[in-house]
């Protein structure tokens, strides 16, 4: 239980004296990124009447569709108003991420900032050195179901909204692709349960979550036919995508979200890799199942992290040099953890 009472006082302590709070979530964002942003703010906008919400960029487009959206001011966009806001804030939610590291060129404005600073996250190895009050659990699924143990733990459960209830569910729906993960645990689904039962319509929002466009579907079956690699003898496989491959289908943010899932989901393959480059640099998303550590994977050899089965990291230079750096070591990496692959 990380929500004890001495916090939950301290918590409420910190939003009483607070005049300018700002919510603040990783770059790139994702469901339970834009979720769990969007839970809080409807949430404690019934308490408070000056709340912003500060993203290092826009969230893709198939999460635009999200009650209160508009609201996101996102950094990329318009950088002078988050430097104000920022500056201004007197209390800074730190949502979904777990160093400031993940927050791109917001992370010199949280520095400089005197704010109080709440982390609600659910990475693991939370850097405590940068905020005053730290909700960290690991073992929860997505920072979107910490905000509702956070309105449970403040007896607020009364409070949650339409708004409140769709942005707690889609964080929860895309953290654990769709109640599919082992992070899922007879919470997650007391809380979908609950969600629900009062009221709350699921089905258009996985429909909204999974609907695609002609471009996407061309570009993931390109990827699939043409760009995946399997290498049986690890079990592992992964895909790549240049630039230029993803110009031909017109790529949008968030149209290659899931592929490394689909590379994963083959038979006999326990770890998924995928390459994307992006001007100059070779964004990697790593997956697995079981016990196999892909995050020391990333943090080891590419300057990443992230949980054990979903991790990311990135490679500076060419495509082709990413891709033979991790073939490279892979063999040592399956060898090490071994009792995982068998
Ligand atoms: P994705 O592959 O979806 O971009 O990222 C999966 C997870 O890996 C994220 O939720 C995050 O925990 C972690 N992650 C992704 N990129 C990075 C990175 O550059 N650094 C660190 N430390 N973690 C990352
Ligand atoms: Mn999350």
């Amino acid at each position: 239980m990380i929500f004890t009472k001495e916090k939950i006082e301290e918590f409420n302590t910190l939003l009483a004296n607070a005049k300018k709070v700002v919510i603040t979530a990783h770059k790139s964002p994702d469901g339970d990124s834009i979720g769990s942003s969007l839970a809080l703010y409807h949430y404690i906008t019934k308490e408070h009447d000056n709340v912003a919400i500060c993203h290092p960029d826009m969230a893709p487009n198939f999460l635009h569709w999200m009650l209160g959206s508009d609201q996101v001011i996102a950094h990329q966009e318009r950088e002078a108003e988050v430097v104000q806001l920022m500056d201004e804030a007197d209390l800074i939610f730190c949502l979904d991420y777990n160093s400031s590291g993940r927050i791109g060129r917001m992370d010199d404005l949280l520095a400089k900032s005197d704010a109080k600073k709440i982390m609600i996250d659910h990475h693991r190895d939370p850097a405590a050195d940068f905020v005053d009050l730290m909700f960290s659990d690991p073992q929860t699924c997505s920072t979107a179901q910490l905000i509702f143990e956070l309105m449970e733990a403040r007896n607020d459960l009364d409070k949650i909204d339409r708004e409140t209830s769709e942005a707690i569910y889609t964080g929860i729906i895309t953290d654990t692709g769709s109640f599919r993960f082992s992070s899922v645990t007879p919470k997650t689904h007391e809380i979908a349960a609950h969600l629900i039962g009062k009221g709350l319509d699921h089905a258009p929002i996985h429909e909204n979550l999974f609907t695609t466009t002609e471009n996407r579907m061309k570009l993931t079956s390109f990827a699939l036919l043409e760009k995946l690699v399997v290498v049986p003898e690890m079990q592992a496989a992964y895909i790549s995508l240049t630039q230029v491959e993803q110009k031909r289908f017109d790529a949008q943010k968030g149209d290659t979200e899931g592929l490394v899932n689909q590379a994963l989901s083959l038979e006999g393959v326990k770890m998924a890799v995928f390459f994307k480059e992006s001007d100059g640099i070779i964004k990697i998303s790593f997956r697995s199942i079981a016990a196999i550590p892909v995050n020391d994977l990333a943090r080891n050899n590419f300057h990443g992290g992230g949980h054990r089965n979903a991790s990311g990291g990135k490679y500076v230079g060419k495509m082709a040099d990413a891709i033979e750096k991790f073939v490279t070591i892979l063999p040592n990496f399956v060898e090490e953890n071994k009792s995982h692959f068998e």
